[in-house]
């Protein structure tokens, strides 16, 4: 029968074992920040033997540590008895180590979240603080794939696929919000619409693939006349939308000109054949005659329906 003695010795012997292969980070500092105890958790991953560091402050082992962060926590830790607790989120490290990801190769240091303890020694005074480092790299990778997926999901679902310009859902509701957003401050906004004039002829003449040429090439276009304050959608087959932001009529005509000009001195080359066309605009102003973005998406489209009328490749105002 082993004595109390060695029951305790063994239990001793086992925890400091489990302390060693833990696989969390345990440092044990002193009121100057001397290093005391260093697991194999820190051995692995800083590279450094307990005796290489056992004695050295943490400033001097890592002066790239926050230690303005851990000044003021150590003090409140060896004062009043305080924890403190630090998430990869708020700061990425506290030491740093550096960890492979082999199959993203995406992190370089190891996110950790870090609390530390005080540590009452046998006359019942803190004297020492135990800092315990987990590894978060795997939570944190994650977690930043799945906002940059989400981030390019919520791209596509706001992007025409043909285009890359704002699909109509998208950009309607950008409508809207500028509708809403003049009922508050009453600034000039205007609603350029166009339409490629007898777009038929072209799929029938080319074929439906060229016609989707044309399309894409129509909005890289209208895209190089855009300043980043407009918003323009694909509203439908090859017909487009573009709210200008803060720009009255003058200014809404002169970019429509522009594009039309612009257009109608474009030819698409499509497999040898070379596809010349043009389009027909509709523009108008917001005012407060207009009660709805639906009300001013139709008067819009009447103006652009009136340049069909009249003869197409050119510009009305409603
Ligand atoms: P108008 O001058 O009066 O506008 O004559 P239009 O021939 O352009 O007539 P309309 O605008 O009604 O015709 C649009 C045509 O565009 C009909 C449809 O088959 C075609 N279309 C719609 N979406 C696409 C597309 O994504 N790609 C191609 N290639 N054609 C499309
Ligand atoms: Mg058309
Ligand atoms: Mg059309």
């Amino acid at each position: 029968m082993p004595d109390q003695h060695d029951k305790e010795f063994n239990e001793f012997h086992w925890m400091v074992n489990m302390l060693q292969t833990l696989d969390v980070g345990l440092v044990v500092i002193d009121r100057q920040q001397q290093v005391q105890l260093w697991n194999g958790f820190m051995e692995n991953h800083s590279g450094m033997k307990p005796d290489v560091v056992r004695g050295r402050q943490l400033a001097e082992i890592y002066p790239e540590m926050p230690h303005d962060w851990l000044n003021r926590q150590l003090s409140m830790i060896f004062t009043l008895g305080n924890k403190a607790f630090s998430t990869w989120e708020q700061r990425p490290y506290i030491f740093p180590f550096h960890t492979y990801q082999p199959i993203t190769g995406q992190a370089d240091l190891m996110y950790q979240n870090v609390t530390i303890i005080p540590l009452l020694g046998l006359d019942g005074r803190v004297n020492h603080a135990c800092m315990m480092v987990y590894d978060m790299t795997d939570a944190a990778v994650n977690k930043q794939g799945l906002k940059a997926a989400n981030d390019e999901l919520a791209m596509i679902s706001r992007t025409d696929a043909l285009t890359r310009l704002f699909n109509r859902g998208h950009w309607e509701s950008e409508l809207e919000k500028t509708y809403r957003r003049y009922q508050r401050t009453g600034e000039p906004h205007c609603l350029v619409m166009f339409d490629i004039d007898h777009f038929k002829k072209v799929n029938d003449g080319f074929g439906h693939p060229a016609g989707d040429e044309v399309i894409r090439q129509t909005s890289r276009i209208l895209r190089a006349c855009l300043r980043v304050t407009d918003v323009a959608g694909r509203y439908g087959g090859e017909e487009f939308g573009v709210i200008l932001i803060n720009t009255d009529i003058a200014g809404a005509n002169f970019f429509a000109e522009r594009l039309r000009k612009q257009i109608e001195k474009h030819a698409v080359n499509y497999e040898g054949q070379s596809i010349s066309y043009t389009i027909s605009v509709g523009i108008c102003q917001l005012s407060q005659t207009i009660h709805s973005h639906k009300d001013w998406l139709e008067k819009a489209d009447q103006a652009l329906y009136r340049s069909k009328q009249n003869g197409r490749n050119q510009v009305s105002h409603s």
